[in-house]
């Protein structure tokens, strides 16, 4: 099969849309904003249903470009609104998204978004990091996770309002994907939420966020620290041994957060590995000189996994020493618990297994990703 040269459009970022608008088809710049509307605001899947383009413009555009979907394979909705997607990505591969619809008091209907299949990283407690990089995702098929889900939530008068960067893969190590999805979700012209509402989350790859503060949107940026010393944060997070908690604390400071902004830091909690009152002391040290939250996240066990989450009253603990400390902390409700559920109970064991040969595996690998990066 000879391979599709026609131009990809659903990922294009909006002023690259303008200029192929503009260049290779020779209409004008409003076209481009009519295409995109049709792409990424009533979420078209084909230039046949674009209806207010002429029939010869239309068949034009399937001669010379082409728009790239996703396949939807699954979705399951939990008791409390959590809507899981699995769709299939362009090579076969299947992604994840979840939709996550406001608690009774906010408004906020955030959908959590995949950027790789797999990730490189490695993080010891991380199911998707077990996998290593199987590849990245392209911009399409990163915006077209929103595309879909805000088609399919808005048959129940539903709208996503908040994007996170939480899913399967380290979007910092996926500029190429990401960057161009950041612009379409930003536009007037597409998406057009608010820079407030969409969130990246990164693992700590400190060239990824220097070149997302000068090519992007100002968004905002949630950091995975979990771990308070660089000792806990080399054995569960194989990137600090290429970037430290104090290069990174550094890469948060000097990141230029836009008036009344803050950088989230996320604190998965793991029983007997970063969750003692000592390691709540740290981490209030660490992170009181940044214009900073804390947002705790309960361990999701998940097959295979060796660690342990501990109790509700553990982590309200960890995080009152933390607002004690004059720390803004919040602990992290885990939603839609029964898609999980089969995962297996382990609630209060105080045991953590040993690594395994296979942890080590994960860990070597991915240690040679990252010093390639
Ligand atoms: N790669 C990026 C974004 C995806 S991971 C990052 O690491 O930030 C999103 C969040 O899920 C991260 O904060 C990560 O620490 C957390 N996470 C990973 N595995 C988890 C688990 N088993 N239980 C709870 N949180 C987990
Ligand atoms: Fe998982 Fe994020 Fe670590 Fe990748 S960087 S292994 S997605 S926690």
């Amino acid at each position: 099969m000879s391979e599709d040269t026609r131009q990809e459009l659903r990922g294009l970022s909006y002023p690259d849309l303008e200029a192929w608008v503009i260049a290779e088809l020779g209409e004008k710049r409003f076209r481009a904003h009519q295409i995109s509307m049709w792409m990424h605001g009533r979420y078209v899947r084909s230039f046949e249903e674009m209806t207010d383009i002429s029939k010869k413009l239309r068949e034009r555009l399937e001669r010379v470009a082409r728009i790239d979907n996703l396949r939807l394979d699954q979705r399951h909705i939990a008791s409390d609104g959590t809507r899981k997607y699995r769709f299939e990505a362009l090579g076969g591969e299947m992604i994840e998204s979840v939709f996550i619809p406001a608690a009774s008091s906010d408004k906020r209907n955030a959908l959590c978004v995949s950027s790789q299949v797999g990730c490189a990283m490695g993080c010891t407690f991380c199911l998707t990091g077990r996998s290593g990089l199987i590849r990245s995702l392209s911009p399409a098929e990163i915006i077209g996770q929103v595309s879909e889900v805000a088609r399919d939530v808005a048959k129940d008068d539903l709208r996503i309002t908040n994007i996170v960067f939480m899913g399967m893969g380290e979007p910092l190590h996926n500029l190429k994907g990401v960057l161009p999805t950041i612009n379409l979700l930003c536009h007037d012209s597409a998406f057009g939420l608010s820079t407030r509402r969409v969130t990246v989350s990164t693992s700590g790859l400190l060239p990824g966020l220097k070149k997302l503060a000068e090519a992007a949107e100002p968004i905002q940026i949630a950091v995975s620290l979990n771990a308070s010393n660089d000792k806990t944060r080399n054995d569960i997070m194989p990137v600090n041994k290429r970037w430290n908690i104090a290069a990174l604390m550094k890469a948060c400071r000097e990141f230029p957060l836009a008036a009344r902004r803050r950088i989230t830091f996320e604190y998965v909690l793991m029983k007997g590995v970063n969750d003692s009152r000592e390691n709540a002391y740290e981490l209030a040290k660490l992170v009181a000189p940044v214009r900073s939250m804390v947002n705790l996240i309960p361990f999701n066990p998940h097959p295979g996994s060796r660690y342990v989450r501990g109790t509700r009253d553990e982590a309200e603990a960890f995080q009152n020493i933390l607002r004690a400390k004059g720390i803004q902390c919040y602990i992290r409700h885990t939603r839609g618990d029964e898609v999980l559920a089969a995962c297996g109970t382990l609630s209060d064991v105080n045991y953590v297994a040993p690594e395994s040969d296979q942890d080590r595996q994960v860990r070597d690998a991915a240690l040679e990703a990252i010093d390639a990066i």
